[in-house]
């Protein structure tokens, strides 16, 4: 088979998504987007992944602009809406920001094309409870919505450490595979036989890689076994969400870059 030209592959869309509503503890993922854009286009360094695709062209990220609370409007409708017109328009969604409660309006869109999707999650935490501080819809909910509405075939968690006996549970009546870190292995290869949505919660990282998280947990993942884990994994990635960078609690500016790093890691894997 020919290699495909850069204009005939995969088009890959941007779309920020300023919301941090369903924040528990504090706010300022929303201001989340910009930040990324600004470090992914940044001069100091270049639009090439480890593996040597390169991402610099015009084509390769259509960027759909933010989306943010209009009043009157339902948030995760705008949201779910907004991917599945990308997705019917044929793109693949990289979505920036927000808390992660917006995963699950994503989700959902995915689920309207893809029957038999896998999700694989980086998280300090589980993400898991069945409401935390009475919402429901809270982003310590959002697979718990998931897993309820069968909206994906298969879970995989890594980089969780946080686990309580409440998260516990729900993660054995879903049958979730959440892979601890105090359980992970090195080299570890996971593998899909369906395509792969990778929901990536900076907080996975541990504070010191990147410390621009709502939620500081140590003993997270290096920034180096996140992207090895993302190299390696088997399987076809079509979409993926980089949720919880905090801006507000990022004062040496590292985090933004982190997430334009994995950005970059994923995108290629998306691209393949
Ligand atoms: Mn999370
Ligand atoms: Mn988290």
């Amino acid at each position: 088979m020919p290699e495909q030209s850069p204009s005939e592959r995969t088009k890959l869309a941007l779309i920020g998504i300023r919301y941090d509503e369903n924040s528990s503890f504090t706010k300022g993922a929303a201001d989340a987007p910009p930040q990324i854009r600004a470090a992914l286009r940044s001069d100091a360094w270049n639009l090439t992944s480890e593996n040597g695709t390169d991402l610099s062209g015009e084509s390769t990220f259509f960027d759909a602009g933010d989306i943010e609370p209009v009043p009157g409007s339902e948030m995760s409708t705008l949201i779910e809406n907004s991917i599945y017109t990308l997705i019917a328009d044929g793109l693949a969604p990289i979505s920036l920001g927000g808390d992660h409660s917006v995963t699950y309006p994503i989700v959902r869109a995915f689920a309207r094309k893809f029957n038999n999707l896998s999700v694989l999650h980086f998280d300090a935490h589980p993400d898991i409870y069945d409401s935390y501080q009475g919402n429901r819809y809270s982003h310590a909910s959002p697979f718990a919505r998931i897993m309820e509405h069968r909206l994906i075939k298969r879970l995989v968690q890594v980089g969780i450490r946080t686990a309580t006996a409440d998260q516990r549970a729900q993660l054995r009546k879903f049958g979730v595979q959440s892979i601890e870190m105090r359980d992970l292995t090195t080299n570890l290869q996971l593998e899909f036989d369906s395509p792969v949505y990778i929901s990536f919660d900076v907080d996975a990282l541990d504070p010191a890689f990147a410390p621009g998280v709502s939620h500081r947990e140590p003993g997270g993942l290096s920034t180096r076994q996140a992207i090895d884990l993302i190299q390696r994994l088997k399987g076809k990635v079509i979409g993926a969400d980089i949720v919880e960078f905090n801006p507000r609690m990022d004062p040496l500016h590292i985090t933004g870059t982190v997430c334009a790093k994995i950005l970059k890691e994923i995108a290629a894997r998306m691209l393949e």
